[in-house]
Parts: C-alpha cells; structure tokens; sequence
C-alpha cells in the first residue's frame, strides 16, 4: 500500500441502468465516478489521493500543471493544492492540439464549468494562445523555472496526472469495483492522458475482464504513453504488471472533430442517458466514451455484463 491522501467519497456507488440494458439487450451498469466527491466529483481524485502525498513528501511549497481552460484535472489539483496550503500554478489552452496538426474550430469561449471552481479555490492561472501540447508543456516548464527562481520548491505535476502514481489511483478503483460486482465481462472508460486506462488495465486483465478504452484525442501515441506508464506503475506499487502498447484496447473512432471540441454522436449520447436514467455526462470525455459504448454493442463488439465508467467532468457541461 502506498501512502494516501484521502480525498474521495469511497467506494463510489454501482449500479444496473435498467431501462437501457433493456434498450440495448447488454447487461449494462455504471460506475459513478462523477460521484466521487471531491472538488465536484470525477475521476481525478483517485489519482490525487497518491499524488498528493509525493508532492508533500518533496516539500513543494507550489505547483505547476497544465492543461485545457476546461481541464478537470486543474480543477480538481487545484483545490487539493489549497486544501495543504500550497499554491498552484496553471497554464492552460482554451483547445491544444496535437504537434503539428491543424488548429481545430471552437466557436465558444468556454467561460464558466471549471473555471468558476479555479477561481474560487484561488488557481493561478495564465491562459496562452492555442498551441500544440509540446508548446503547453513547455510553457508550463518555463512557468515552473520563473517560480523556483523566486524560491519556490516547485512540483511539476504531467497533464492529467499521468504518472505511475496516478494510475495507480485506478489499480485501486479496480479492486474496488471487483469487491462490488462480479462477472463482469467488459469495463469502456474515457481515455486521455492514459493513467486511468493503464490502472484499470493492469488490474482487470489478470481477471480476464476487458478494458475499452475510448479516446478524446486524436493521438494513437497514447497507446505507446500508456504502456510507458504501466512500467512506472510497476515500479512504484512493486508489482510485476508492465503491459505492451497493443496490451490496451484503445479506440480511437470516437473522438469527432478534436480534443475538446463536442461530437454529434457524442451530444446524441449525452441526451440519451439523461433522458433515459437522469445521469449527466461531460461533452469532451464521458458523452463520446458512452457514444462509442453504444455503438461498440450495436456491433455485437462488447456484449454480456458491460460496466460504463463515468469519469465525471460535469462541470464542462455548463460551458458548451
Ligand atoms: C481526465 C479525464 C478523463 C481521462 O482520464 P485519463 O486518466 O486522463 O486518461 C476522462 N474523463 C474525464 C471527465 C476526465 O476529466
């Protein structure tokens, strides 16, 4: 057992979507990662319950992350950074893109959603033209320099919180979800910065329990990321669990137009499960995870005792 920060309201609940696993003929339930709690919910706070503590552990008196103006990770780090009492410093896109791809069409400003709980909780953030992530990161590099220069103890924190610790948050969600229901066939998550996919992964795939995950971005490379973050996985929990790229079922049909910029099917899924279980998704992540679930069981690709993840991020609903 690592050391843990505890943040969360666990275990999150589980439970069966009747009407649509009727619908859909599937043996469908979700896992309420929305619910977690902390900072508005999502599933962010699993990976902050074991980053937390290695930041105190290096004493940072600040960090330094970045991300998208909606980023749900920034919200939630932010308001854990206040919570010890250390600042935290953002630099944020109002849509990246991948290095050298085309800069994709937001016709909205993105106000409001997370930005109001940075605010709040006191995140400094600075907003720079869109870019691609390497020019992000870079900035946010050259941020973290500026500060240690005026004597900060300065934690850069990856985007998203993928880091080994991070997805070691999602090892732990696994178990968990194992301690609640059994004979599942398949779990489909969002999948982004990788470390809830690679958690998740290496604590189903053992059990023989698929993991699908479901792109936002448009980047292939993601797959390589993540089995990158599986062997920091296994060196931090000291468990032989390192997997290949081609060990992630990770799809990349659903993402639409762009990171960050909301699809049709995903909008369609979004009003889909609202209507018919009154549970709210998020247009970047959640909506085009369930847009692809939907579609995955209309190709008989994922059938039996299928278990949606929902990774949260409800506050971005407000913001489209
Ligand atoms: C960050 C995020 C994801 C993706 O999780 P990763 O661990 O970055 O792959 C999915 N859904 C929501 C709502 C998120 O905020």
């Amino acid at each position: 057992m690592l050391p843990r920060q505890p943040l969360c309201c666990l275990p999150t609940p589980v439970h069966r979507l009747d009407r649509l696993s009727a619908e859909l003929g599937i043996d469908l339930w979700i896992k309420r990662d929305d619910l977690t709690g902390f900072a508005a919910g999502g599933n962010k706070g699993r990976k902050l319950e074991y980053l937390l503590p290695a930041i105190q552990a290096e004493g940072a008196t600040a960090v330094v992350a970045c991300g998208s103006t909606q980023s749900n990770f920034i919200r939630q780090l932010g308001v854990a950074c206040s919570v010890i009492g250390i600042r935290c410093v953002a630099v944020t896109m109002a849509t990246p893109y991948p290095d050298g791809g085309e800069r994709p069409i937001l016709a909205k400003s993105l106000a409001g959603g997370n930005r109001v709980i940075n605010d709040l909780a006191g995140v400094e953030v600075t907003e720079i033209p869109d870019g691609g992530w390497t020019e992000l990161e870079l900035a946010a590099k050259a941020q973290a320099e500026t500060l240690r220069r005026t004597g900060e103890t300065v934690y850069e924190v990856p985007i998203g919180g993928s880091t080994g610790l991070g997805a070691y948050g999602f090892l732990m969600a696994g178990q968990e979800l194992s301690g609640q229901l059994d004979g599942v066939d398949a779990v489909v998550t969002a999948s982004s910065s990788g470390s809830t996919q690679t958690g998740l992964t290496a604590w189903f795939a053992p059990l023989g329990v698929r993991v699908v995950g479901i792109s936002a971005d448009p980047e292939p490379e993601i797959a390589d990321e993540m089995a990158a973050l599986s062997e920091d996985l296994a060196r931090v929990s000291g468990e032989p669990l390192a997997r290949q790229a081609e060990d992630f079922e990770f799809r990349l049909d659903y993402v639409g137009p762009g990171y960050s910029i909301p699809s049709e099917a995903g909008e369609a899924a979004m009003r889909r499960l609202l209507k018919t279980e009154g549970i709210l998704l998020d247009p970047v992540y959640s909506a085009k995870a369930f847009a692809g679930l939907l579609d995955l069981v209309e190709q008989g690709d994922v059938t039996g005792r299928v278990v949606f993840w929902h990774t949260g991020g409800t506050p971005a609903a407000f913001t489209y």
